[in-house]
């Protein structure tokens, strides 16, 4: 059976509780018994020593000198808390005893010292005290005193049922209070559940209601709710590069349609149609691009694509990357200097090392003046390999340098409206990177150039 957690707390709490009750009753009970018992055999012993000042000598043997009042006061009372008395002597022979033992004697025991012991009378328990008598280092006889232990017993007996029917009513009243204060102690949770539960994709705004203590629900109370914090922002993210994304799409369709409406205006001359063909042709182009990095960015984030990791020649994807470019390199009459001054060989998803290093050569190259110079410089760190590209094209504004990895996210887009892009090129990169575990950085100066660093993970 699956206990509530209120009712497992509450389980728990009384098990150990009813542990502590119950040595506590024991401690309890073995005091009382002892401090019983302490009393009875005090009362013996005074009742020895004053009973050995009441003795006459009679020929060899030992009496009793009140036993005339004794037997007086047997027939008047009765005598609730009885003393026996008895003369024994030096071999066990009686040789006088009390009235209220009438035909009975106390049990003798040949020792030499005193001795206290448990006895039976007439069927009745009893406290049994024998002491010798000397006289002038002789030894005379032995006085036996005795006293029922029924009134002690009695008390031990009502204390002992009194504390066997308290136990259960006890644990009783604790597991009832042990699941009241389990029940107080998790409506807090259960109220963090219940908000929790309440919060949906749409409604991401809603806030779990702080405890008013600093304790360890106020704590779990804030984490849930820096969680719904990063959510919503994930969420928010995420509807605003759908927004993007569509506006994207819908820009080269919008100027495909408009030349194509334009053409079946009126009747062109060729070469009108051609020029309005080759545009088409460009923003189709450009859609395909801006679709296939959409599907490469949805890819990642399904995580999809198994990593496929060997080891690799960084320096080999730099020249494999601008063979890829050397037509715009020889458009814009780029000179790359590539220095690799270290072992170059990192273990990584070859697909993924060349998707990121042509976005930023791409880059490097798209975002530079004719005629200037790219440097891409390979070199060891602290044993991991250190791939940084510079160039020097136009830079990146500092308040954009966070940005430019957003998806769709283009720097001071205005300003160079000439060049063409998607926006998702870096921030594939940092997709990747993340993907690798490369440390991916950017320094830039406007005007002057920027360089982008990857540090890969040491092998
Ligand atoms: P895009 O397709 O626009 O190039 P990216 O994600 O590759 O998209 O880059 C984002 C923005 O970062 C670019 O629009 C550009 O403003 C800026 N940027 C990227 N690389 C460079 C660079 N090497 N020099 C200057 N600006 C750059």
């Amino acid at each position: 059976m699956a206990l509530t957690f209120k009712n497992r707390i509450a389980l728990h709490y009384v098990l150990v509780t009813a542990a502590l009750v119950a040595l506590a009753y024991l401690v309890v009970f073995g005091v009382v018994r002892q401090q019983v018992y302490a009393d009875l055999d005090r009362g013996l012993r005074l009742q020895a020593a004053r009973h050995l000042t009441e003795l006459y000598v009679a020929g060899d043997s030992l009496r009793f000198a009140h036993k005339g009042e004794w037997e007086e006061q047997e027939h008047q009372q009765v005598d609730v808390a009885p003393v026996f008395v008895q003369l024994n002597d030096a071999k066990g022979g009686l040789m006088d005893r009390s009235p209220n033992l009438k035909a009975d004697q106390l049990l003798f025991h040949l020792t030499d010292g005193r001795q206290l012991v448990d006895a039976a009378l007439r069927g009745r328990a009893i406290r049994q005290l024998q002491a010798p008598i000397r006289q002038r280092g002789q030894l005379r006889g032995y006085l036996l005193v005795a006293v029922p232990t029924e009134p002690a017993r009695h008390v031990l007996d009502s204390l002992g049922s009194v504390l066997l029917l308290s136990f259960p009513v006890v644990l009783l009243a604790l597991y009832g209070s042990a699941q009241w204060l389990a029940g107080r102690s998790i409506a807090p949770v259960v109220r963090i559940t219940a908000t929790t539960n309440r919060i949906t994709r749409d409604n991401l705004t809603a806030r779990i209601g702080l405890p008013p203590r600093p304790d360890e629900l106020h704590t779990l109370a804030t984490a849930i709710n820096g969680l719904l914090g990063r959510v919503e922002q994930a969420v928010e993210r995420e509807k605003q590069f759908t927004t993007d994304a569509s506006h994207e799409l819908r820009t080269p369709l919008a100027v495909l349609k408009g030349t194509l409406e334009v053409l079946v205006r009126k009747p062109r001359t060729p070469a009108e149609y051609v020029s309005s063909i080759q545009l088409g042709i460009r923003e189709i182009d450009r859609l395909t691009h801006l679709v296939d990095q959409l599907l490469l960015m949805a890819r990642f984030e399904s995580h999809a694509k198994g990593l496929n990791r060997q080891e690799l020649s960084v320096l080999s994807s730099v020249h494999d990357v601008l063979y890829r470019h050397r037509a715009d390199l020889e458009a814009k009459r780029i000179r790359v200097d590539v220095e690799d001054g270290a072992v170059t060989t990192v273990v990584a998803d070859p697909h993924l090392v060349d998707l990121i290093l042509d976005n930023l050569l791409s880059n490097a190259v798209k975002y530079s003046p004719a005629g200037s110079t790219i440097t891409v410089t390979l070199a060891l760190a602290a044993g991991r390999l250190r791939c940084a590209i510079r160039d020097q094209g136009i830079g990146i504004r500092p308040e954009d340098q966070v940005r430019i990895f957003d998806p769709l996210y283009r720097s001071d887009a205005l300003q160079h409206k000439h060049i063409g892009g998607t926006g998702l090129g870096l921030s594939i990169v940092a997709k990747a990177c993340a993907l690798l575990g490369i440390e991916l950085a950017v320094e830039s100066a406007l005007g002057q150039g920027t360089t982008f660093t990857l540090l890969f993970p040491a092998a």
